[in-house]
């Protein structure tokens, strides 16, 4: 029995919500608050007499530490699963901190406004110290350990797919298969056709910031920077087929290369089509995907927010959306001195997840992560104080969860391995 705060009401976020209340026996209770609150009162509609859940909603303005703490201390949640955006990670894990709940999300922080010059300042002294350019890190909310720590309480981070499951699949390789891991390449597949020439199946503006972004991987204790989608591979996915994928940057690798420190090379791979790519060049040359606001004919625009309005809504993209994804994992390294290679990864079909939960699987993937990492919390299956990520944790249980409400995985331990 526990009562749970879920902030934000988008794509994610209502596929965690719907899970959560398919579990009444542990989320008994749950509070949905987010910018627009006629989102939240919709899916709570939506889920009237199909649960034994109690929701309520609320408006919140969550870049407002204050004004998250003002519901915290009325609603007096267990947990607070933070399924917003990345911009808004900070104000919430203070806003937890000062109200003493436990805290989760899905994305590590990035800031909304990279033009900041505070923020600027301390980004480029890490991009010279560290050699990789993301706007994102875990610098920020990692500084938050000892505050967690010393509080009694938890916060874990990116618990949706990748980062998350992937990390999870890190932990089982090591715990189950490996007394070394040599190599990681985290291989993330959508076969997925939306019918659409050009639409994101996440947040646009989050989802055309990773991809324009410089790629980078991990090799012998330093990050190796390359210029955007520059490495490119073709590889044979289980239920999918053949599929071109780029190397990018990707947060999990951060946090891999601290925990498994053993582990020579991390890369991350992604499948993208022609025509994505061909867009998304043709937006980025004529500026579409900047964020520095111009003026036209008066008034004030962001270019990528201007976008994001004229793209279809990912949350639209559930009933076109056919075929599957497949995320996972192939590993290199040794067990009892032999040398060992084994790939585990999950394949989810996307007209299966619409008709469960009115969702393509990009949120499927993500929303279903984040109430099984919750539920691993308010079990307490996963129990420790502090800032932690997902291969902090024993994948065992998690990974059961996952299987039980609709991520099985699937294991090859002769995989075609990437070059
Ligand atoms: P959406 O844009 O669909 O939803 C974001 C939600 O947050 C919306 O309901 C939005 O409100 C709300 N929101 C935004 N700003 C605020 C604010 N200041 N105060 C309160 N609510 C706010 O995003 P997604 O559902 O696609 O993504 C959610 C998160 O999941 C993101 O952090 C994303 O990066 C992450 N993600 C993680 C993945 C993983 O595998 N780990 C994969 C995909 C996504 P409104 O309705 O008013 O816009």
């Amino acid at each position: 029995m526990s009562r749970v705060l879920v902030i934000g009401c988008g794509g994610v976020a209502s596929v965690a919500i719907r899970k959560c209340c398919q579990v009444s026996e542990v989320f008994s209770e749950l509070c949905i608050a987010s910018r627009t609150k006629s989102k939240c009162d919709a899916l709570k509609d939506s889920l009237q007499g199909k649960t034994n859940t109690k929701i309520t909603t609320a408006q919140l303005n969550a870049d407002n530490v204050d004004e998250i703490c003002e519901l915290i201390n009325s609603y007096k949640p267990d947990l607070v699963m933070n399924i917003a955006l990345p911009y808004q990670d900070l104000t919430i894990m203070d806003a937890c901190l000062k109200c003493g709940v436990n805290y989760m999300d899905t994305a590590n922080y990035e800031p909304e406004d990279t033009d900041d010059p505070e923020w600027r300042k301390i980004y480029e002294k890490r991009c010279k110290e560290k050699g990789f350019t993301a706007y994102f890190d875990y610098s920020w909310q990692w500084a938050y350990r000892e505050k967690f720590q010393r509080a009694g309480l938890v916060a874990l981070l990116g618990c949706g797919f990748d980062p998350g499951v992937t990390q999870a699949y890190c932990a089982y390789a090591k715990k189950h298969y490996f007394d070394k891991i040599d190599t990681i390449d985290i291989l993330d597949c959508n076969g997925g056709d939306h019918g659409y020439p050009f639409a994101t199946n996440f947040n646009p503006e989050v989802n055309l910031r990773e991809v324009s972004a410089m790629g980078s991987y991990w090799e012998d204790g330093h990050w190796v920077e390359i210029p955007p989608m520059s490495i490119k591979r073709e590889y044979n996915f289980d239920g999918v087929g053949d599929k071109d994928m780029y190397l990018l940057h990707h947060e999990e690798i951060e946090s891999l290369a601290q925990n498994l420190p053993e582990v020579k090379r991390i890369r991350f791979f992604m499948t993208f089509g022609q025509s994505y790519l061909t867009h998304m060049r043709c937006l980025e040359n004529v500026g579409m995907l900047s964020t520095t606001p111009i003026n036209f004919e008066g008034h004030e625009i962001v270019p990528i927010k201007f976008l994001k309005a004229l793209l279809p809504d990912p949350a639209s993209l559930g009933p076109r959306t056919h075929g599957k994804t497949n995320i996972g994992c192939i590993f290199t390294g040794e067990k009892n001195g032999e040398k060992r290679n084994y790939y585990i990864y999950n394949i989810c079909d996307h007209q299966e997840c619409y008709r469960e939960v009115e969702s393509q699987a990009i949120s499927y993937t993500t929303g279903v992560p984040a109430m099984c990492g919750a539920l691993m919390l308010l079990t307490g299956k996963w129990d420790k104080k502090g800032v932690y990520t997902v291969e902090e944790f024993d994948p065992d249980p998690f990974l059961d969860a996952l299987s039980k409400y609709g991520l099985p995985y699937q294991e090859s331990f002769n995989p075609t391995l990437v070059d």
